[in-house]
């Protein structure tokens, strides 16, 4: 539920790196279109009239939450470990901005963060905004559910490779049967939204991608297209984890069953209480450059506030650092079954990273799961971001610590030499679901699959909007960057009919 855009500065890389048309202000009116902003409603950088409803979480009515008072503190941001983390921040030089969102928020912050929370204080999920009843009702539209996409039909024609529609069967998986195998034809275009796992499949299943890779599963090669499935990335996270008093923590609920239902029930009946409240409420956004050795400090270089200028390629964030009233790790510590030990979490996550991997085939069966490579710190300098990021979380810790917060050591590196800090981060490293750039907008000699209005090199009528195209993937969460190429590709269609 997290809504946050990529920062103006990765526009101007893209713009550096010879992408045409996808400049801070070619982007943001399709950012704006899909929103309304229930928070930011003066704000002319923001969108006030699109389906998508996003919000921060304080602004929703007091008396749509729960009276208890804990939960209030979790749900409206006074929650000490928050409130104290913004404190700390400040007192680094990190300045703390109520509106992340915003192109002119400085790159290096402590932001409130935006969630897809709509009036009522729902979820207010893609599916909710884009896909309403009176839309998916329309007869120009059919949508068919429970089904897997197999194929893009490729059909050559005096003028080259076109799509010409995709095969797709019941998605079951039927032992020893043959699926039925349906058809759909396209009178102009295919458009792939598969996300950046799905997406390079279907189209190495189509015979377009690596053709060293088809021909060993004997795929016929149809365009050979390296850059699918080439240059697959995540954002890698390693949760710094402290004991917090319980009651400032979601561990509360997780102690204790009956409140689970309880809550469950409440948010199921009337959209209120904690299972309202996303995990995250604020990110720290740090660039690891300017953290001293102890990323205690930011530390400005002579160019002053210029460093902390979002629009200037070079200045877009490295690090994350989402602020967690929980456990952010799958481990299960017997520290925190008592009644007074919850779990605070710094998730500190490098969001430029070096390292990619790839997407294979792992078979020609379309339900069998691709390979997928992440090669996470293959790349040396991801190491020196992620130490930064570490320590940033140790600091802040610390900085908690002094305030009079108590909070004490859960799961930390032995210490903050190289060498430990190492250990602790390959030890404790995670997904943050960000998969992305497998079909990424590049010139083909780039390893690049579409260029850039979203067309698939060397094929006619195909296109892709999803989060494979991005060049690298986004220094921030997903879901706004992914809806902002589909209003793109929705004008790109238009314009070319
Ligand atoms: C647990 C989790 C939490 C997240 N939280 C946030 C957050 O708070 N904020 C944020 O910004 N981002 C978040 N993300 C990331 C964000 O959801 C994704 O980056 C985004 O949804 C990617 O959009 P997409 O369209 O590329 O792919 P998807 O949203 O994955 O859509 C692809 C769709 O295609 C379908 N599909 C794939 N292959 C086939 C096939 N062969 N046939 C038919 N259908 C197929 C899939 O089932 C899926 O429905 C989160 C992701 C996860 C997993």
């Amino acid at each position: 539920m997290l809504y946050t855009r990529q920062v103006p500065g990765e526009f101007s890389a893209w713009t550096e790196a010879g992408r045409k048309g996808w400049t801070w202000d070619d982007v943001e009116p399709y950012y704006n279109k899909s929103e309304t902003t229930l928070s930011h409603t003066k704000s002319e950088h923001r969108g006030h009239k699109g389906p998508w409803f996003n919000r921060r979480l304080d602004d929703i009515p007091m008396q749509n939450i729960s009276e208890s008072v804990s939960e209030r503190a979790l749900c409206a941001l006074s929650s000490h470990n928050h409130v104290r983390t913004i404190a700390a921040t400040s007192s680094f030089g990190i300045p703390y901005v109520t509106e992340s969102n915003d192109p002119s928020a400085p790159a290096v912050c402590c932001a409130r963060l935006d969630h897809t929370i709509d009036d009522q204080g729902r979820r207010c999920s893609a599916f909710d905004a884009f896909l309403p009843p009176h839309v998916a009702l329309r007869s120009n539209l059919d949508i068919c559910t429970e089904i897997v996409v197999t194929s893009v039909d490729l059909e050559e024609t005096p003028n080259g490779l076109r799509a010409v529609g995709v095969f797709f069967e019941h998605d079951s998986i039927i032992r020893g049967k043959t699926h039925r195998r349906y058809h759909c034809s396209a009178k102009r275009e295919v458009i792939l939204s598969s996300g950046a796992i799905g997406t390079p499949k279907i189209l190495m299943l189509s015979g377009v991608g690596p053709a060293e890779h088809l021909k060993s599963l004997n795929i016929p090669v149809k365009k050979d297209l390296p850059g699918v499935g080439a240059n697959l990335q995540d954002h890698l996270g390693v949760p710094v984890i402290f004991k917090a008093p319980k009651h400032d923590t979601f561990e509360k609920l997780l102690s204790n069953p009956f409140s689970i239902l309880w809550e469950l029930i409440k948010y199921l009946l009337f959209a209120t209480g904690l299972m309202l409240c996303p995990l995250p409420q604020i990110s720290i956004f740090a660039l690891s450059r300017l953290l001293d050795d102890d990323s205690n400090t930011v530390v400005h270089s002579a160019n002053g506030k210029a460093e902390f200028d979002a629009h200037i390629s070079s200045n877009v964030p490295d690090i994350e650092l989402m602020a967690l009233s929980i456990n952010a790790s799958d481990e299960q510590f017997v520290e925190l079954k008592d009644w007074y030990t919850g779990a605070f979490s710094y998730l500190c996550v490098a969001l430029r990273p070096e390292s990619h991997g790839t997407l294979r085939l792992r078979s020609v069966d379309p339900r069998d799961f691709p390979v997928c490579d992440l090669a996470f710190l293959t790349k040396p300098n991801d190491y020196v971001v992620m130490r930064k990021a570490v320590k940033l979380g140790l600091a802040l810790g610390r900085r908690l610590r002094e305030q009079g917060y108590p909070l004490r050591d859960l799961q930390v590196p032995d210490s903050e030499s190289d060498e430990d800090l190492d250990k602790f981060i390959r030890a404790g490293s995670r997904t943050t679901f960000h998969y992305s750039s497998t079909c990424r907008m590049a010139p083909e000699a780039e390893l690049g699959a579409v260029d850039d209005q979203l067309r698939v090199h060397g094929i006619q009528g195909l296109r892709i909007a999803d989060a494979s195209i991005f060049s690298s993937i986004p220094a921030t969460h997903l879901q706004a960057p992914v809806v902002m190429v589909a209003e793109r590709c929705a004008d790109f269609i238009k314009a070319s009919y």
